[in-house]
């Protein structure tokens, strides 16, 4: 489990920032993991941001809402770049299904954590072929705590990191639930997939 460095507005004498990946298959539990240390951060009375890709409207377009229904209001942003100007004077930067924005994220990432801040970015780490999804792996090389959550394998019952697509669209980026999509391990994903 993630243990915060520091918490609190005491934490440090000049504020330090850095970057945390939640990262994952779908159906790992990584919204769940960006709302916990949000959540926690809340309680320590630090001012938090909340952020997610416009495209992603799968439930409201102002909720981080993960799979069990737990919440937090976030502002849905078309570019990455958007965050500079709406981030503020905040201390922790939450930002869902990074998967979906554009490249710009990687920089912008970087100078929120230059500025002081706490950024913690959530999102797929592989795609529907199982490849790498960017802009997730030059997340994950300038992060400074990386966190790799599983999901449990819907085949086998192992420990899960692959979302296996279960129709037969091709687009990288199909918004779907239980129905289009279910998590496998590394068997069972490559036995139903042929490249
Ligand atoms: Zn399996």
């Amino acid at each position: 489990m993630f243990i915060e460095t520091s918490l609190g507005k005491g934490a440090g004498k000049e504020k330090k920032g850095h970057i945390e990946v939640i990262c994952g298959s779908m159906f790992s539990g990584k919204t769940e993991e960006l709302i916990r240390r949000l959540n926690r951060a809340l309680i320590a009375r630090q001012q938090v941001e909340i952020f997610k890709p416009a495209l992603d409207t799968r439930y409201h377009a102002y909720d981080v809402v993960s799979h069990n229904e737990t919440a937090i209001r976030s502002t849905p942003i078309q570019f990455a770049q958007d965050i500079l100007l709406l981030a503020g004077n905040c201390d922790v930067v939450g930002i869902d299904e990074v998967q979906f924005l554009d490249a710009g994220i990687v920089e912008v990432a970087i100078r929120l954590a230059n500025q002081g801040k706490r950024v913690i970015l959530a999102g797929l780490d592989m795609d529907f072929e199982g490849r790498p999804f960017e802009p997730m792996p030059q997340l994950l090389a300038v992060a400074e705590y990386v966190t790799k959550v599983h999901a449990i394998c819907m085949k086998c019952g192992d420990l899960a990191s692959y979302s296996y697509r279960l129709n037969e669209a091709k687009e990288k980026v199909v918004l779907g639930e239980k129905d289009s999509y279910e998590a496998r391990c590394r068997k069972c994903f490559y036995e139903g997939f042929t490249p």
